[in-house]
């Protein structure tokens, strides 16, 4: 097979979605999938299978959704940049919902709704300020991020929301950020919640959905050992700290943690290069393929597949051939001693990995492979 390619591992795909199900219909809780975390087509259809919803961060990414069989009534629409367009498209398929991000897009929602003779289904994101304790570059629920409407504006966007007549805002929406490993921000986020509640109850605005994003974080060190998210702990945690309303339903929308440990990206060594400072692994997937390491520093485990086993371990440092620096995927990486030609996989990146790739040095795209499905 060429290199470099994704390999995924349908298997373990379905096992994560057996558990994701398993443990949010415990609650009765709705479970939404984030396609910008992987939107192939081949997964999106085994996803799709196990009757999850779909959370769309685009037109394309609605359009990929309702190709592959997700029904309107299914999916969400989030994004702090909805264009004219994009929005006429949603109203024009009935989704279920727009995550409304600001003031003037309740008012350019409503006129476009207005103009196809349709009422929108809006839910407020807010932004709670609280710090999801992760990167910087993947934080989304701090005053300082671009994203969803603060908490001094929610008393003029409920007015607005009264006075125009093409929306129904009957939903918030909260996503704090990704790839969250302090459950108590969770629990911060259950109290902030909470109390949002009693203000729409105040205002006299009825929630019958309450979305509380994704996040859920990953081990990135250990992908053996948690193969799988901690989807009890999640969804417990919600159950109990979140003060539910009669009839009100609960949604989650998450990516990472159902696809980020059935993906793997395969590569070939290329060259091993000594200099002064260090020994370099030079590998034929770069940033290109995986670009979480030179975007946010993220880590990933690295293994050499033609060595398992061997014992002479050295510290490698392990590039990608782009021209840029950061297109490293790891330093002082221990491997046995590599050769040119060894298979090397890059672990966990099943999500936020094909999707990120661009042709950036005029690279080709890279195939995707999967293992045998039963
Ligand atoms: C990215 C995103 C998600 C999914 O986040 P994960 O960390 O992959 O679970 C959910 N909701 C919104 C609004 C997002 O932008």
């Amino acid at each position: 097979m060429d290199t470099p390619y994704y390999f995924y591992d349908l298997g373990l795909l379905r096992r994560t979605l057996e558990a994701v199900r398993s443990e949010a219909d415990a609650f009765n809780f709705r479970v939404h999938y984030a396609l910008k975390a992987n939107s192939n087509p081949k997964l999106l259809s085994i996803i799709r299978a196990y009757n999850l919803g779909a959370d769309c961060v685009s037109g394309n990414e609605i359009a990929r959704a309702l190709e592959v069989g997700f029904a309107p009534p299914d999916i969400v629409f989030a994004g702090v940049g909805k264009t004219d367009a994009e929005i006429a498209y949603g109203l024009n398929h009935d989704i279920f919902c727009f995550n409304c991000e600001s003031l003037q897009e309740l008012e350019v929602i409503d006129a476009i709704a207005a103009s196809l003779g349709k009422c929108a289904n809006v839910a407020l994101r807010i932004n709670p300020n609280i710090d999801a304790e992760t990167h910087h570059h993947i934080t989304t629920g701090l005053n300082d991020n671009k994203f969803g409407i603060g908490i001094g504006d929610l008393g003029e966007a409920c007015d607005l929301a009264r006075r125009l007549t093409h929306i129904k805002m009957n939903a918030i929406h909260l996503h704090v950020g990704s790839q969250i490993t302090n459950f108590s921000v969770f629990f911060d986020l259950c109290v902030c919640v909470n109390e949002l509640q009693r203000f729409f109850e105040q205002q006299n605005i009825v929630l019958e959905h309450i979305n509380l994003g994704g996040g859920l974080g990953v081990d990135y060190l250990e992908p053996d050992t948690h193969a799988i998210a901690d989807f009890r702990g999640y969804f417990s945690l919600f159950d109990k700290a979140l003060e539910r309303r009669k009839n009100q339903q609960v949604h989650f929308e998450l990516g990472r943690s159902i696809v980020a440990q059935c993906g793997s990206l395969m590569s070939r060594v290329l060259y091993v290069k000594k200099t002064q400072a260090t020994e370099f692994v030079v590998i034929d997937a770069g940033m290109t393929e995986l670009l979480r390491p030179a975007l946010y520093q993220a880590v990933h485990l690295i293994e050499n597949i033609s060595r398992v086993g061997e014992a002479n371990e050295r510290k490698y440092n392990i590039v990608g051939p782009i021209c840029e620096s950061s297109d490293c995927f790891g330093k002082d990486v221990s491997l046995p001693k590599t050769e040119r030609g060894d298979l090397i996989a890059i672990r966990s990146t099943g999500a936020y990995g094909e999707t990120m790739a661009s042709e950036y040095n005029l690279r080709s795209k890279a195939k995707a492979f999967y293992s045998p499905e039963p």
